[in-house]
């Protein structure tokens, strides 16, 4: 599974309709209890109150970066065979910010250097660390990459306080108590998920951008958010996997589908029985008129040419890009959802990619390109999308959806049983 498309789109806060804008009162205790605990295959947890451990990657392959820590705090070094402790050294008090710098082997934290594979800035208990404009609790960690140039910076998190600066950073934390607990079990069970699939084969587990889940550390906790994930702590999604039992999957989710969600296989290529497509007369409500119908959007084919050759290298052999095309899509009656385009190059060869990494490529940001509910035709040296719906992959749940239901009174329990049909909530820890 091609991890870079495994993408979930940040509900931005200016999304939403502020009319709606509904005070939340009161926050009715916990989901209902699972009879059985069933085998789903995550880590036992590291903390007696907080689940298991993630490792968000913060920075990838810097050679320099500037901390903040306003309190004292211990700096110790792992190699790959041991912990040295000869290097562990404590940090008095230090207000301000410190600079972390990798020269040769050695990584330098304020006036003192280290040597090793990975570094660890624990803070006192309380306290958080500020990096690149966001504050985190947990641990950091520096991993000095295989070329020896660059560290990749991680903070190493309880899973329950990692959702609380996730779930802030996806859903506005005015929206409906059930909307947002619903958003909490759908996000700790994509982060388990990835964290299972794809974090043994490498020194993280989940990223901090909308590649995986978009987490702003303390800056997403509030009360509400607080609260949801509390009364969801360890809740996850599961399904049959045949011959594995009941196990967790991707319950992946994005912005508002514009009408009807779609099949995972035909998006991410893996599939799962409650990844299939259900129809949503929900998001319309919810989601702001230009996201959810939104203008035509014109981009120079040239720069479109450049953006997909620079990340296909396998299409030079296309030359110039002369046509796109919809060679696979998903009818829904009135409209479509692209799912696989043909390209057409000058040199007489053809080629073709998911419709959903075409446009995440093309639109790094995928807030111009909102979606692949579209029609694509070529003009003045352009090409135009018109007809545009929705925001986002639109796999599992509809998060503008799942606040419309809310709104009508659903609980988290039905909106999560109707955006993922035939999934069922246990309790991971
Ligand atoms: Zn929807």
């Amino acid at each position: 599974m091609n991890n870079q498309s495994q993408r979930t789109t940040l509900t931005n806060r200016r999304f939403c309709d502020h009319r709606a804008r509904l005070v939340l009162l009161l926050l009715i205790g916990g989901l209902s209890a699972c009879k059985e605990k069933p085998h789903i295959g995550v880590p036992p947890r590291v903390g007696e109150q907080s689940g298991p451990s993630v490792r968000v990657l913060l920075l990838k392959g810097a050679a320099a970066c500037t901390v903040g820590l306003g309190s004292s705090f211990d700096v110790w070094v792992e190699t790959a065979s041991a912990t040295r402790g000869d290097q562990k050294k404590h940090f008095e008090e230090i207000d301000g910010e410190i600079e972390i710098e990798l020269s040769g082997e050695t990584i330098s934290i304020g006036d003192k250097a280290f040597e090793g594979d990975e570094i660890w800035i624990k803070p006192d208990s309380a306290a958080v660390f500020s990096l690149g404009g966001y504050e985190y609790r947990g641990m950091l960690r520096l991993v000095v990459n295989e070329d020896g140039n660059s560290f990749d910076v991680i903070n190493d998190i309880d899973a329950e306080s990692y959702l609380a600066g996730v779930v802030g950073a996806e859903m506005p934390d005015y929206w409906e108590g059930e909307a947002l607990k619903a958003q909490a079990i759908a996000a700790r069970t994509y982060c388990l998920y990835i964290k299972q699939r794809f974090g043994t084969g490498r020194h993280w587990d989940v990223s901090k951008t909308q590649a995986h889940q978009v987490y702003r550390g303390v800056g997403g906790e509030s009360a509400p958010i607080r609260s949801a994930v509390n009364h969801t702590r360890g809740k996850v999604l599961v399904c049959d996997q045949g011959k594995d039992g009941e196990a967790i999957f991707p319950a992946y989710y994005s912005s508002a589908c514009g009408g009807h969600t779609e099949n995972s296989e035909n998006v991410f290529g893996d599939s799962f029985a409650p990844l299939v497509g259900v129809e949503c007369p929900y998001c319309v409500d919810v989601a702001r008129p230009r996201y959810y119908f939104w203008p035509t959007v014109r981009l120079d084919c040239e720069e479109v040419n450049e953006r997909l050759l620079s990340n296909y290298p396998g299409l030079k052999q296309l030359g110039k890009i002369t046509d796109i095309t919809a060679s696979e899509q998903t009818d829904y009656g009135t409209y479509q959802r692209l799912t696989r385009i043909k390209l057409q190059g000058s040199t007489g060869k053809s080629d073709s990619l998911r419709a959903e990494d075409l446009r995440l490529t093309i639109d790094r940001s995928g807030r111009i390109l909102k979606s692949t509910i579209c029609e694509i035709s070529k003009s003045d040296g352009q090409w135009v999308f018109r007809f545009g719906r929705g925001f986002g992959h639109g796999v599992g749940m509809c998060q503008c959806g799942a606040q419309a239901m809310a709104r009508q009174g659903k609980t988290a329990e039905q909106i999560l049983e109707y955006y993922y049909p035939s999934s069922r909530i246990a309790e991971a820890y």
